[in-house]
């Protein structure tokens, strides 16, 4: 397998193009999808202040590297979300990778700072993901917005967006059709979210870490079973195999042509009565979640 750029020896297939890299290569064409993203859907400029989420996996490394190669300052935060062992490692990587390349680091203890960690969350009725998810949106908003950040990038990829957009398809999800995307403007009191990944398949970032010799965490989370998401990419996978270039295509015919048949009902936004962040309702969603997880173990303490 030959280079697709210099004809040297190539290290990593993109079937979907139907080219092979060579390390050196494979480097610049992952940096230029990135800068394309940026440029293309206008995700930030020099003005702004970016912050990266960052897990300890793959993606948000990538991304927050990919970022700093590229000369773009910015300013990592993690969450600690308290699963264990897992969360430990997740932070000691994200914290070591910081340190080495002397990138400015947020870390959030959500168990300190919201009084519960996503285990307890998870004994609940909902989806362990399902809590995490609500509590890593709001977690990061507001801290991105009180520290003065005007974009927060996270690291979904390809394979994340294509299988967030097969669910929210095969439910006919119109509210959530017309936000999905790699950009999700500012709102009142909601920071700009942005995807510079979206153009690169999980494969690709996996690729990236590893010729970048970043260390990240390759362990599952303990509670991602019953993850609606992985069945959807597994789904996409088969897919992709019989025909590359079929998730591309699905997102990018989404967003030139799907998208735009969808609007997002206008929202009234008001502070929400207990946290102040915004909310349509009175208490917003992340509040009443942590009412419930709260409740139930004053219930549980009572009943022991
Ligand atoms: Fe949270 Fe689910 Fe991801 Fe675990 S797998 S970190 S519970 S969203
Ligand atoms: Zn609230």
């Amino acid at each position: 397998m030959r280079c697709r750029r210099c004809g040297g020896k190539a290290v990593v297939a993109v079937r979907r193009h139907n080219a092979a890299f060579c390390k050196e290569c494979f480097l610049t064409y992952f940096r230029v999808q990135v800068e394309r993203a940026v440029r293309e859907h206008r995700m930030f400029g020099p003005k702004d202040r970016v912050a990266v989420a960052v897990s300890g996996g793959k993606d948000s490394l990538a991304l927050w590297d990919v970022l700093a190669e590229l000369g773009q300052a910015s300013v990592g935060v993690h969450l600690d979300l308290g699963i264990g062992e897992y969360s430990r490692r997740s932070r000691k990587v994200v914290e070591e990778f910081a340190m080495a390349r002397g990138l400015p680091l947020e870390v959030v203890d959500i168990e300190g700072e919201f009084g519960f960690g996503i285990p307890e969350a998870a004994r609940g009725p909902r989806p362990a993901c399902s809590v995490c998810g609500l509590t890593k949106r709001y977690a990061l908003n507001r801290v991105a917005r009180e520290k003065g950040f005007t974009v927060l990038a996270t690291g979904h990829n390809m394979d994340d967006e294509a299988a967030t957009l097969l669910g929210n398809v095969l439910r006919w999800e119109g509210e959530y059709l017309a936000r999905q995307g790699p950009v999700l403007e500012a709102g009142p009191g909601f920071v700009k979210r942005v995807k510079p990944l979206w153009r690169l398949s999980e494969m690709e970032t996996a690729a990236y870490a590893f010729l970048r010799g970043i260390e990240y965490v390759v362990e599952e989370c303990p509670l991602v079973s019953g993850n609606t998401q992985l069945k959807a990419k597994e789904a996409l996978a088969l897919l992709e195999d019989f025909s590359p270039g079929t998730k591309q295509s699905f997102l990018a015919a989404f967003l030139e042509r799907g998208k735009p048949a969808f609007r997002a009902t206008p929202v009234y936004l008001a502070p929400c009565s207990r946290c102040g962040e915004p909310t349509t309702g009175e208490v917003c969603a992340f509040c009443r979640a942590r009412s419930g997880i709260l409740a139930r173990r004053e219930r549980a303490r009572a009943g022991a």
